[in-house]
C-alpha cells in the first residue's frame, strides 16, 4: 500500500483542513481561539516585546523531534494555517496519521512574532527583522526561538514563511507557489550531511506537490547569510528546511497555497516518519525562483501630456497595508515599474492600447504612486485612465 499518495490528500483536504481563517492576515487575537480550543498539548515558551505570549503545540510520540515555527515575519501566515490542517489531519484517525505520529514528535510554534502578526509587519514591535538577528540577538523573540531549539534537541526544523508574489519559477510564465531552501552554513556554499537531510526532505515535498502543481515549485540560490535563522540552525547541526509560500493565480489570501503548503508538509513527515537515506541529488535541478512577475501590467498605455505624447507599459504591485483606525489590512497597488516591461510577467496582464492616460496630478505618471484608477472590474489608478 502507498502510504503517502499526493492526489488523495488534496481529494479529501476538504475533509481535514481548519474550517475559517481565510484571509491571509492573521493577528493574534483572531489566533487565539483557536489556540484555546486545541486540545494538544500546549505551553507558552516566552513572551514578546509587547508581552503577547509565544506559545507551542506538542503532537506525536515518536523518537524523531521536530520544531517547525511560523510568522516569524508577522505578516506570512501561510504556514501557520497550513500547520492547523496538518494538526487537524494528524488528529483524525489515519493509517498516515498513525505512521507519522508513532514515528515523530512534533513542536510547532505557531506564532513566533504576534506583536507583527497585529499589524501585519514583517518585523516584530521594536522594527527588528528576527530572521536577520541570529548573530546580534536584539529581538527578544529570536532568543525564545534559539532557547526553544538549544533544549529541544530536534532532528529536524522547519521555518515557515510567505515570499512575494514577484517570484516565478526559473524562465517559465509559472508563479512559484512554494519555494523551498536548503540554507548554507558557509559562504563557499559546500554540501555537508547535514545540508544533504535537508535536501531529501525538500525532495520528497517537492515530488508531492509536481503531482498537484506541476511546474510552480522553486528554489531559492543557497547564498550564504551570515545573520539568517537558517544558516545558523545549519551551521549548529540542525536540518533546516526552509518553506516559502507564494502567489496562486487569484488567490492573494493564499487558501490554495495553503492548501499545496499543508499536503507537503505531510510529505515531509511521512518521508521523515519513514526514514532511511533520502536521495538529495536532485535538489539543484529544482529551478530557481526568478522575478518576473508584478501583480498588474497594463501594456501600451498612451500618456498624453501638455506637447508630447508616448505609448509605454506600466507596471503595478500591491502592497497589504495595515490601517490602525479601522484595524484592517487593505491591499493598494503602486506603479512600481514604467517602461519596457516585455520580459515580464502580470498575474494580471492587460492590453492599454485603448487606453490614454491624461491630467494626472503631474500629467503623467510616476513610480510609487498610489495606482487606484479603474479597467473593467480593476480599480488602479485615479480617474485618469480613460479609454
Ligand atoms: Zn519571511
Amino acid at each position: 500500500m502507498k502510504i503517502f499518495d499526493a492526489i488523495a490528500l488534496e481529494k479529501r483536504y476538504l475533509e481535514f483542513r481548519e474550517s475559517g481563517y481565510d484571509q491571509k492576515w492573521l493577528n493574534f487575537s483572531d489566533f487565539q481561539p483557536y489556540l484555546e480550543k486545541q486540545t494538544l498539548d500546549q505551553e507558552i515558551i516566552g513572551y514578546s516585546f509587547m508581552q503577547l505570549p509565544i506559545s507551542k503545540l506538542t503532537i506525536g510520540t515518536g523518537k524523531k523531534r521536530l520544531l517547525i515555527w511560523s510568522q516569524m515575519h508577522g505578516n506570512e501566515s501561510t504556514g501557520t494555517r497550513a500547520m492547523m490542517d496538518v494538526l487537524a489531519f494528524l488528529q483524525k484517525p489515519s493509517y498516515l496519521a498513525k505512521h507519522i505520529l508513532e514515528a515523530v514528535t512534533i513542536d510547532f510554534i505557531p506564532m513566533l512574532n504576534p506583536d507583527g502578526a497585529n499589524v501585519n509587519t514583517r518585523r516584530n514591535a521594536v522594527g527588528i527583522d528576527m530572521n536577520r538577528d541570529f548573530l546580534a540577538k536584539q529581538s527578544i523573540e529570536i532568543n525564545v526561538l534559539i532557547d526553544q531549539v538549544q533544549k529541544g534537541q530536534y532532528d529536524v526544523l522547519f521555518n515557515l514563511h510567505d515570499q512575494r508574489t514577484i517570484f516565478n519559477v526559473g524562465t517559465s510564465a509559472l508563479p512559484a507557489t512554494l519555494s523551498f531552501l536548503a540554507p548554507s552554513y558557509n559562504q563557499a556554499e559546500e554540501v555537508n550531511a547535514v545540508r544533504q537531510h535537508t535536501m531529501g526532505i525538500i525532495q520528497a515535498m517537492n515530488a508531492a506537490l509536481q503531482e498537484l502543481i506541476p511546474g510552480q515549485v522553486g528554489r531559492y540560490t543557497s547564498e550564504f547569510y551570515p545573520r539568517s535563522t537558517g544558516d545558523n540552525f545549519t551551521l549548529m547541526g540542525f536540518p533546516t528546511v526552509l518553506v516559502e509560500a507564494g502567489h496562486f493565480p487569484n488567490d492573494y489570501e493564499r487558501n490554495q497555497t495553503r492548501k499545496y503548503n499543508a499536503i507537503a508538509m505531510l510529505s515531509a513527515l511521512e518521508t521523515i516518519a519513514t526514514g532511511g537515506p533520502l536521495p538529495f541529488q536532485g535538489y539543484e535541478e529544482i529551478p530557481q525562483n526568478g522575478q518576473r512577475f508584478l501583480d498588474i501590467i497594463i501594456r501600451n498605455v498612451t500618456i498624453q501630456g501638455k506637447e508630447n505624447s508616448t505609448k509605454t507599459d506600466l507596471g503595478i504591485y500591491f502592497e497589504e497595508e495595515y490601517c490602525p483606525t479601522s484595524n484592517s489590512v487593505q491591499r493598494i497597488g503602486y506603479v512600481n515599474e514604467i517602461g519596457d516591461l516585455q520580459s515580464l510577467l502580470g498575474h494580471l496582464d492587460l492590453d492599454g492600447t485603448h487606453l490614454t492616460y491624461r491630467d494626472g496630478l503631474t500629467n503623467i505618471p510616476y513610480l510609487g504612486m498610489e495606482a487606484n484608477f479603474t479597467v473593467g472590474s480593476w480599480t488602479l489608478i485615479k480617474g485618469h485612465l480613460t479609454t
